[in-house]
This record gives C-alpha cells, sequence and structure tokens, in this order.
C-alpha cells in the first residue's frame, strides 16, 4: 500500500507540462519567464496594450512634406532636416532620415535653440527658421491660422504635425507617423473574437490615439495616460475582479507589466519591460500572442488531464492494496503489480505532457 501511494505522477503532473510547453512556447516565438504567466495567460479577459512601440512599429517616419505656395518640398524639407539634425527628440530623428532618403544635402546651423514641448529655432542659409508645434510659432509671432487648419486634418488620420516658419512666415508642415505593426491587426481580431476585451493604454495625445485606434477597430482608449499613471489604470480595470494583462514595450510600462495579473513585453523594447513581464513575445510580434494563449490553454487541459491519471491510479490503487477488495473477490495488490502500476502512472504523465511538443498554435 505504501508503494502504490507514492506520489511520484501528482508531483510531476503539473511541473512536467509547465516545462514541456515553456520549450513549445519557445519555438513559437514566446518566452515564458513563469509558470503563473503560462497558467493565467489562458484566463485572461481584458488586455490593456500600449500604443507606441507595442501595437506600432515605435519608430515614426517622415510622411509628408506640405510647403506653403513659394516653397518647395526639397527646400522646406532641407531647412526643417538640417535644423532637426541638432536635436534630440524622435521626431526630429525621423525628419534627418526622411531628408537623407530623399537624397537631401542638409545645411550648417547656428543660433540654435529648443523650447521643451515646443519644438527648435535656428539659422540656416541667413534664414530665420522655426520648427515646431502652433504655441511655438505663435509665441514668435507668426499667424500660424491656415497651417493649423491644414494640420488637423492630417492630426485626425493618427499623424504628428511639426509645423515650420522661415523669418517670421508659415512656410510649410512636416507630418511624421508611426506605423502599425503588420502584426497587429489579425493579433487583435483573434483575440478579440476570443473574447479579449482590448483596452488601448498611452501616454500620445488623444486625437492621435483615437485615429489609431479607428484604424484598428478599438473602442476603448485610455489615452494621455501619464507614465506613472499606467500602473493605476491596471489596477482600476483589475478592481472590476477580472484578470488583467497588460503589453508594452517601453521603460513607463514597467510598473503596470509588474503589477498586471500577466505582464507582456515586447523583444523588440526595453530591458525593464522585458524584466518587469512574465511573458516576452520575441521579434515584437503580437501573433505570437494569440498562440501563448492557445498553448496556455492546452497546458492547463494537459495538467489536469495529468492530474486524473496520478489522482486515478492512487484512488484505484490505494484501496485495491489496502486489501479493500479481498474480502469480495480475493485480490490484493502484490508489491511488485504496485510498484509496476506506481511507475505506470508517472510514464503516462510524462507521455501525456509530452503531447504538449506537438501542440498546433
Ligand atoms: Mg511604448
Amino acid at each position: 500500500m505504501v508503494i502504490i501511494a507514492c506520489p511520484c505522477a501528482l508531483g510531476l503532473a503539473t511541473p512536467i507540462s509547465v516545462m514541456v510547453a515553456t520549450g513549445r512556447g519557445a519555438t513559437a516565438g514566446v518566452l515564458f519567464k513563469d509558470a503563473a504567466a503560462l497558467e493565467k495567460l489562458a484566463r485572461v479577459s481584458t488586455l490593456l496594450i500600449d500604443k507606441t512601440g507595442t501595437l506600432t512599429e515605435g519608430r515614426p517616419r517622415l510622411e509628408t512634406v506640405e510647403p506653403v505656395p513659394g516653397w518647395t518640398e526639397q527646400d522646406l524639407l532641407r531647412l526643417g532636416a538640417s535644423l532637426e539634425r541638432a536635436s534630440e527628440h524622435p521626431l526630429a530623428r525621423a525628419i534627418v532620415e526622411g531628408a537623407d532618403g530623399r537624397g537631401i544635402e542638409l545645411l550648417p546651423v547656428s543660433n540654435f535653440g529648443s523650447v521643451t514641448g515646443q519644438g527648435v529655432a535656428g539659422t540656416v542659409a541667413g534664414l530665420e527658421v522655426l520648427l515646431g508645434n502652433a504655441r511655438l510659432l505663435e509665441s514668435r509671432g507668426v499667424a500660424v491660422g491656415a497651417l493649423e487648419e491644414r494640420a488637423r486634418a492630417r492630426r485626425e488620420r493618427g499623424e504628428t504635425l511639426v509645423l515650420v516658419a522661415v523669418n517670421g512666415a508659415p512656410a510649410g508642415l512636416l507630418s511624421v507617423a508611426d506605423p502599425i505593426r503588420a502584426s497587429t491587426p489579425p493579433a487583435l481580431a483573434a483575440l478579440v473574437a476570443d473574447g479579449v476585451d482590448v483596452v488601448m493604454v498611452t501616454g500620445d495625445s488623444r486625437a492621435t490615439a483615437v485615429a489609431v485606434a479607428g484604424r484598428l477597430g478599438l473602442s476603448r482608449v485610455e489615452a494621455e495616460v501619464t507614465p506613472d499613471r499606467k500602473r493605476a489604470v491596471v489596477e482600476e480595470w483589475q478592481a472590476r475582479g477580472r484578470p488583467v494583462a497588460m503589453a508594452g514595450d517601453g521603460v513607463n510600462d514597467a510598473p503596470a507589466l509588474a503589477k498586471a495579473d500577466v505582464g507582456i513585453a515586447m523583444g523588440t523594447g526595453t530591458d525593464v519591460a522585458i524584466e518587469s513581464a512574465g511573458i516576452t513575445l520575441l521579434h515584437g510580434d503580437l501573433g505570437s500572442l494569440v498562440r501563448a494563449r492557445r498553448l496556455s490553454r492546452a497546458t492547463m487541459t494537459n495538467i489536469r488531464q495529468n492530474l486524473w491519471f496520478s489522482f486515478g491510479y492512487n484512488a484505484l490503487g490505494v484501496p485495491i492494496a489496502a486489501g479493500l477488495l479481498y474480502p469480495l473477490v480475493g485480490w490484493l495488490l502484490s508489491p511488485m503489480v504496485a510498484s509496476a502500476a506506481m511507475a505506470l502512472s508517472s510514464v503516462s504523465v510524462i507521455a501525456n505532457a509530452l503531447r504538449l511538443r506537438k501542440v498546433p498554435l
């Protein structure tokens, strides 16, 4: 009776499935850092998801160069990019790369100055150039009415606008957009079809966030969320009593990733985000999140089967070994048969777990 009651199979049931599933995940582009994440992912019904670098590529690109009459696209971009070369803003990089891509030679800049949150100013080829938002241009006495009018339409499409003025007069606008990852729309569609509520959580302006959400068919948006508030947003959703997953890539997402029931980091994101999350999507492919959920579900089913196997052996074996059937049919389990049954229970648990290696995702 002692021999058959050895709970080896019961002890193996969960860890062996988790181990095999973790390996299967790695081949499907998903790294599970802890077993809890693997187990909880299937139960998640709300996914909070960062925009920049998670739904989008996170690398803004120059979209359009729109000069006002009297200026050419080339000259407008040459002045803008020359000035931006001295700036460290991510938008500046997109504009400089855009000029490079179009083979535009940049000019030296003097008297460079930047106003945080507004833009930059400087002298290029003897011209006073201002580049930034409407607030910057207005503060230097430039009438931005017409330029802003044109900017608004583009902003509604999710682009970020930079206004340019030369010698105190509007010269045109440059627009920069962060393209949506190719894997995003099909992945979101699959998650929504699977009953997951997807909510965009972003620090970006409401106009940009709503525009991108609209293109992705997302109706729930939490915009203009400051970095220190992302974690609070996770807590608010958790307070509704449902398991919450959070996906993100940035340093600012890390506290929220750690707080969520399941934290999901983009492999293309920052190390801090990856450290804080239980799951990492290699190559930043959201499609692998859909596969991870299928794997999580398959793993939970597999663990339940294992528990039944091991429990079943014990439930049957222990009473027989204890002589329960002896008075009725004269059965008594010999120690040899008991140890074979015990070994067999472990083998069947392992064999069942190994099936996870082949599970289609
Ligand atoms: Mg981000």
